[in-house]
């Protein structure tokens, strides 16, 4: 399986190449050559653990990898690390089912990619014989920052740099980050929102007079984004996992379809799931959820991608995102593979801030259909579910139950559907609980974690017991136009 580029033909690169560069040369992102088979079926598949699907899958992507390798890789990625033997349970409530991704390190669908992406990375390093030292850069909404952190910390051969936008992230988010330790770590904060983050490391990655202060010190860069296929992969495995989990549990037959539904910010995830549907997992609608920030609702509706837009900073801040990066892959798609009209339309989103699909396209998005709620339905959702089933999910996990429930009384679409819970309701406590009773306002984010675990009945996860006396270790901020300058520091 060879990777080309969404924005040049002429680029042709193997999986562990694609992987250490994470970004195509000339700004394009790397894209199967063609998308396998999953050629296994739900019911040999029904009787796989995590670990075995994973390998099932990854496999057909990642074709230079030995099996010895791929296996080592899996290995060390899902193991204790995550608080359950399952990976990534489902739950049943309200008449969906919640496909837990958030039992990992950080608590957050992060873990799923980025506990087994330095694993890839440093494989790769070593297949392609690469001496130099790989620099992760980072931007993040929230979640990627402290899963890459968690996930590279100490591993020889790396250096991690986040930048997360200041006042943009939770307060327990930002915790988790500024108390990271490892002697290969760093945090800056931005003043500026995500998209300058996200802007400014893919402008830093294309700089050539960047590339030769890196060749000099004997650094390369890698990113630990989610255009990164090292990240994209995993995400494919956990749908086939469950929609296999269905089929064990006799929920779906053989011939059923299922409906995802998945909240979407950098639309990684959602992307995933078209993955997997392509390689014949019986998957019938994606539902795309958006909160406030509603591009690609609008996207989905009108075939134009406008990102001119007021920036919302709502209670799911990890889906506050103006510029989907990974919907440039799904572009390409619909182009059928034409390099060079998504780059066309990549550089009419760079100068004027949008583009329009053309009626092919359009037609072609038919198995996707886009949904989105207000923060005041966010917390409505949260509450009715809580009333009504004791089950307690977080502000993104119940943007996408509000979009799911829309959508059937739209449709009245009963295909069963799993909804991808991304976050633990521990991340978000202030809004989580407050939506269920006002009157948790008054308290501190962190000091809310004891009630949480009364009114769940869901022990309070080590990586916030962890952060609740934890030293602050990071406190640098740049503004948005000196990030070139926090990389030199770093690295100097
Ligand atoms: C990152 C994230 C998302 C968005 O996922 P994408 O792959 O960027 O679309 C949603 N929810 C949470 C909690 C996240 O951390």
């Amino acid at each position: 399986m060879q990777y080309k580029s969404t924005r040049d033909d002429s680029i042709n690169v193997s999986a562990s190449q694609a992987i250490l560069k994470g970004l195509a040369p000339g700004g394009g992102l790397f894209v199967p050559e063609s998308v396998p088979e999953l050629g296994i079926t739900l019911s040999e598949l029904s009787g796989m653990d995590y670990k075995q699907t994973a390998y099932e899958v990854m496999k057909l992507f990642l074709t230079d990898f030995t099996e010895e390798e791929l296996r080592g890789c899996i290995e060390r990625a899902y193991d204790s690390k995550f608080d359950t033997d399952v990976i990534a349970p489902l739950v049943k409530a309200g008449g969906a089912y919640y496909l837990e991704l958030f039992h990992g390190k950080t608590i957050a669908f992060k873990d799923m990619a980025l506990s087994i992406l330095p694993h890839l990375l440093t494989t790769s390093a070593k297949k392609n014989g690469i001496k130099d030292e790989i620099v992760i850069l980072t931007a993040t909404s929230g979640d990627t920052g402290k899963a890459a952190l968690a996930g590279f910390a100490d591993v020889p051969g790396t250096r991690i740099l986040v930048f997360y936008p200041k006042g943009g992230v939770s307060p327990v988010q930002e915790l988790q980050m500024v108390t990271q330790k490892g002697g290969n770590v760093r945090v800056v904060g931005v003043n500026g929102n995500f998209d300058d983050c996200q802007s400014a490391v893919k402008r830093i990655f294309e700089d050539e007079s960047f590339a030769s202060f890196m060749k000099e010190k004997g650094f390369v860069f890698s990113s630990a984004n989610s255009i990164n296929i090292g990240r994209l992969v995993p995400q494919i495995v956990y749908y086939v996992y469950a929609v296999a989990q269905l089929f064990k549990e006799g929920y779906i037959e053989e011939g059923d379809k299922v409906n995802i539904t998945v909240l979407t910010g950098n639309f990684g995830n959602i992307l995933a799931a078209y993955y997997a549907k392509r390689m014949g997992l019986p998957i019938g609608k994606l539902i795309c959820a958006s909160n406030e920030n509603k591009v690609l609702f609008d996207f989905f509706e009108s075939g134009v991608y406008d990102r001119n837009r007021e920036f919302i900073l709502t209670t799911s801040p990890s889906m506050d995102i103006l510029i989907s990066s990974n919907l440039e892959r799904l572009i390409y798609h619909i182009a059928g593979d034409d390099a060079k009209k998504t780059a066309e339309l990549m550089t009419s989103l760079k100068t004027g801030g949008k583009y329009e699909i053309t009626a092919d396209m359009k037609a072609r998005l038919e198995d996707f259909t886009g949904e989105y709620a207000s923060m005041e339905e966010t917390g409505a959702k949260i509450k009715s579910l809580y009333e009504d089933t004791g089950y307690i999910i977080d502000t993104h996990t119940a943007v996408a139950g509000f979009a799911y429930d829309k959508y059937v009384k739209e449709t009245g679409d009963k295909t069963k559907t799993v909804i991808a819970s991304t976050a633990s309701p521990y991340k978000f406590m202030k809004s989580v609980l407050t939506a269920i009773d006002p009157s948790y306002a008054g308290k501190a984010d962190l000091d809310l974690a004891d009630d949480l675990s009364k009114l769940s009945g869901v022990d309070i996860p080590a990586a916030i017991s962890e952060i609740r006396d934890a030293k602050v270790l990071h406190d640098r901020v740049y503004d948005k136009e000196k990030l070139d300058e926090a990389v030199r520091d770093f690295l100097s």
